[in-house]
């Protein structure tokens, strides 16, 4: 790999993010058909996708096995939401172990719509993850701050309090992924700049460093989400503590291939 001198971080920096696999999530919501699934997987199929990068894409539950059955192999499938016990009378639920009994290994849990539209709470979306992760299922666990939280200051406050509550239940982080989204940037058109999604990155790293060791907290994959495009991702990929991207609307679109592409950074 090239590494020329005038990027935003030094070579030490580079070769730490480089052992952190880049990970691109696509989060379909409530979006697709088995039409509109079918030129998803398509345009996933065609790619090309840099061998690199880690892809998953969040399926809505009733496509699960179906999408599963179509993706190339270098595309997981992932569910949206899982409940956070194993069965029972939970009406309209599904548990993590009917999601690894599709064959399915991920899940994203906490993401902005389930805890602002849904009202999870920090407890709950704990809860989620730990059995989850009992189970055996990969995380991908989204926190971030409203835009009033945000304009009072309290980002840091936020993000910290939600990754506490999380990280009570997680044991190996090898098997969670960190998304970082703002929720004033999420389905928005508003994207943090690098900057902006770079500072919080960093401390987030530096919270973990204080709980974990620094060897552990260089291991833990943060990624960004929030109207990231083909486009914007180039630039939010250089940052030194961006493992990747959680995305939605663009998801959806054939651009999602340049996304995934774009930690292939040509300085
Ligand atoms: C998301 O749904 O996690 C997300 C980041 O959405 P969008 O990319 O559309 O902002």
């Amino acid at each position: 790999m090239r590494v020329c001198l005038s990027c935003s971080f030094s070579l030490g920096s580079q070769l730490v993010k480089m052992s952190r696999k880049f990970f691109v999530g696509g989060n379909w919501k409530m979006n697709g058909d088995k039409k509109s699934i079918e030129e998803i997987v398509k345009f996933l199929t065609c790619g090309p996708l840099d061998p690199n990068v880690e892809v998953v894409v969040g399926v809505p539950a009733i496509y699960l096995e179906y999408t599963k059955s179509k993706l190339p192999g270098n595309v997981a499938a992932s569910a949206q939401n899982a409940y956070k016990e194993p069965k029972g009378a939970f009406t309209g639920e599904i548990s993590p172990c009917q999601i690894k009994d599709v064959g399915v290994n991920w899940v994203i849990l906490g993401h902005s719509e389930r805890r602002n539209v849904f009202g999870e709470s920090d407890e709950l979306v704990a809860d989620k993850v730990g059995h989850a992760l009992e189970v055996g299922l990969f995380v991908i666990a989204c926190i971030g701050e409203k835009l009033e939280e945000r304009e009072a200051g309290k980002t840091e406050e936020v993000v910290f309090r939600q990754i506490e509550a999380i990280s009570k239940k997680v044991c190996d982080w090898s098997k969670v992924v960190v998304a970082y989204e703002p929720v004033w940037a999420i389905g928005t058109g508003k994207t943090a700049t690098p900057q902006q999604a770079q500072e919080v990155h960093c401390k987030l790293r530096n919270w973990f460093k204080t709980k974990l060791g620094d060897c552990a907290a260089q291991k833990i994959r943060i990624i960004y989400g929030g109207s990231v495009t083909g486009e914007n991702s180039k630039d939010l990929a250089k940052e030194k503590d961006i493992d990747g991207f959680l995305v939605g609307g663009a998801s959806l679109k054939p651009e999602f291939v340049d996304i995934v592409n774009s930690n292939k950074q040509t300085c």
